[in-house]
């Protein structure tokens, strides 16, 4: 056997050594491992759902006078009421543009705006959180008066609430069409004790809108030729009275986040991220270390061996020396006998 291959050898049997001690570490390490992983026995706490119910708007805009001839029986004596009409426009033609409109801007605002654009006929017990009746004013013989003019029904269950409503319309309404307020005592009955109002559930804020008188020409130039600011306005005053931010505001015009935060996470996942990082830290530094140790057993087993090597092989060399010191001090003794009668013989033959 060589020296090389007995080293070789020894390497293998070490490496075997290493390798067992590795597979015990992992034996120890495994199932704490596991069961930090996946059988968790504790359900993760969920965070908590968004409310089902409560967030979301429903929102009426009524045109009014849209399909008049269509309103119930007990309302036919109003069917001939189809509204005034000025600046080449119907009352009931521009309330339903400017519902659409409005409903619209409500719907682009937030997903949590449902609207609904009726026509005059109220669907009985209509609920809604906020119901709001569009129409325009006319005056044949004058044609200097102006304004916008809101109103709540004056028999009222919801005076609170009618009355922000009223106020926010009123004021967006205006802020948005650059509209004065018409005087209050132009508000009539036809608005106050408007029919639409009768036939809505009694706990819906509710309200009406002579949103300018369509024969006066500046109210006009609103009504008739700038119908998304009358839209606006009222789109405005609904989302003030529920204390939303209005149209076109810093809301609004703010960029969509690049990414969606990332989720939250979870005490279980949490635990388990910060496991993840420490094993594979931990493996790092365990490859690490084992490799250091073989280094070193490597180099001492090398040098210890070849100590080994170096003193068998004196000893060997020693053994060896007295062995054939033996071998030969024999030989010379066995072979000084017969030598010696040999020469003897010679010697007589020789006489
Ligand atoms: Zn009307």
């Amino acid at each position: 056997m060589t020296q090389g291959s007995h080293h070789a050898n020894s390497a293998i049997l070490l490496r075997r050594r290493g390798i067992v001690l590795l597979l015990l570490a992992l034996c120890l390490f495994i199932p704490s491992r596991s069961h930090a992983l996946g059988a968790a026995p504790a359900p993760p706490p969920q965070s908590p759902a968004p409310p089902a119910q409560g967030s979301g708007r429903k929102v009426a805009i009524q045109a009014g006078h849209w399909k008049q001839n269509e309103l119930p029986p007990e309302l036919a004596h109003l069917h001939n009421r189809t509204g005034t009409s000025g600046g080449g426009e119907t009352e009931w033609r521009v309330a339903l543009n400017v519902a659409e409109m409005a409903a619209k801007k409500l719907r682009d605002k937030s997903p949590k705006y449902t609207v609904e654009v009726l026509p005059a006929t109220t669907p009985p017990g209509y609920t809604a959180d906020a119901f709001v009746m569009l129409h325009c004013d006319g005056n044949d013989k004058n044609h200097t008066i102006r304004g916008v003019k809101v109103a709540h029904y004056d028999l009222t269950k919801m005076a609170d609430a009618d009355d922000r409503l009223v106020s926010s319309l009123l004021t967006e309404y205006m802020k948005a069409t650059g509209m004065p307020k018409a005087p209050d005592t132009t508000i009539t009955q036809d608005m106050t004790r408007h029919f639409s109002f009768t036939y809505i559930d009694r706990q819906t804020p509710a309200a009406i809108v002579e949103m300018g008188w369509l024969t006066t020409p500046e109210d006009q130039q609103i009504l008739v030729h700038d119908q998304p600011k009358a839209a606006l306005g009222i789109a405005n005053g609904i989302l003030a009275f529920f204390g939303d931010s209005p149209i076109g505001s810093e809301d609004d015009t703010k960029p969509p986040p690049d990414e969606p935060p990332p989720p939250s996470e979870s005490f279980w996942e949490s635990l388990q991220r910060r496991f993840d990082e420490w094993w594979q830290k931990w493996q790092a530094e365990l490859a690490a270390r084992l490799d250091e140790w073989w280094q070193k057993q490597q180099a001492e087993l090398t040098q210890r061996f070849e100590a080994w090597l170096a003193s068998a092989e004196q000893q060997f060399l020693a053994w060896l020396e007295t062995q054939l010191n033996q071998f030969f001090s024999q030989l010379c003794a066995t072979a000084m006998l017969p030598g010696a009668v040999a020469v003897a013989l010679c010697m007589r033959r020789r006489r």
